[in-house]
């Protein structure tokens, strides 16, 4: 049976959302991030990144400065057994983009194309994966994607989201949830 996956959005979720990061000194990790990694790969879950990177898109940083920051923080996460499997990134805006980057994209959450290639890549079974995100187009791309569990973590959107979702203070309540319901492999 094709394994379940952990779909993270980066900002608001693996570290804190401060606008537009891809400094490494920028970084600060959301509180409890390894523990829940830890936990999802031992109850036999793959672990994905998927995030909109749009200050690509807008010339603020470029795509060798997204991946440099990546290869900083996968390391980061292994160091404490915490390892993600891919990490996937949309570089376009519909609007906002620069050039060749000026454009839509359905990998662009509330898209589900970065999820699609998850489950194409990694070999993943969408109904019984999850998702965590801080926004109302997470929510929406793991929908649109057929993922049923998507959790919201309060602070980002203010006034909430539409979407049908389950509300967490924190990724400890995520981490808990996986653990009642998965096997310990
Ligand atoms: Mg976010």
């Amino acid at each position: 049976m094709a394994p379940p996956c952990l779909f993270l959005d980066r900002d608001g979720v693996v570290n804190v959302e401060i606008g537009y990061l891809h400094k490494i000194p920028e970084v600060q990790w959301m509180p409890g991030i390894t523990s829940l990694i830890r936990t999802a790969r031992a109850h036999g879950m793959k672990v994905a990144i998927v995030t909109n990177q749009a200050g690509i898109a807008r010339g603020m940083y470029t795509e060798d400065q997204f991946h440099e920051l990546m290869v900083w923080m996968r390391a980061e996460l292994d160091r404490e057994q915490a390892d993600v499997d891919a990490v996937y990134y949309c570089a376009h805006h519909p609007v906002h983009g620069v050039g060749e980057y000026k454009r839509e994209c359905d990998e662009r959450k509330p898209g589900p194309g970065m999820l699609l290639k998850g489950e194409r890549e990694l070999g993943i079974d969408l109904a019984t994966s999850i998702l965590v995100g801080d926004r109302c187009s997470d929510l929406a791309a793991g929908h649109a994607a057929g993922i049923e569990k998507v959790f919201l973590i309060r602070g980002t959107e203010e006034a909430g989201c539409g979407e049908p979702h389950t509300a967490i203070e924190s990724l400890a309540e995520v981490e808990r949830w996986i653990a009642e319901r998965y096997q310990k492999v």
